[in-house]
């Protein structure tokens, strides 16, 4: 099997609407039908980053103006997704502790 090119949708960039060239597109990875495309304008060099789902129904997108680097995309890709836990953490720490919280942020 070849490898899976950016689909038709991804031909231009959405700012500039310049053609991208196919060294400027890169594909992060693949789960079941969806893929992941980091690509960066050689024009205004803007990076978006774009999740393309492909079923019996057609393709559907959604893409992100990002400044991140394909190499930053990547690392992201691989974190942990952030937990309910983490997010009940967070929420604690806010109620309980709110004033730490501001102090902290007003320090830097
Ligand atoms: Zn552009």
């Amino acid at each position: 099997m070849s490898t899976p090119s950016a689909p038709k949708i991804l031909a231009h960039c959405p700012l500039c609407q310049t053609a991208y060239e196919d060294r400027a597109i890169r594909l992060l990875g693949a789960q079941g039908a969806s893929r992941m495309f980091h690509l960066t304008c050689a024009s205004c060099r803007h990076a978006v980053l774009a999740v393309i789902l492909e079923n019996q129904h057609g393709i559907s997108s959604v893409g992100l103006v990002t400044d991140m680097e394909a190499q930053d995309a990547l690392r992201m890709h691989d974190v942990a997704p952030i937990t309910a836990n983490d997010c009940v953490a967070a929420h604690e720490v806010l109620e309980s502790k709110s004033r730490e919280v501001v102090q902290k942020l007003l320090q830097t």
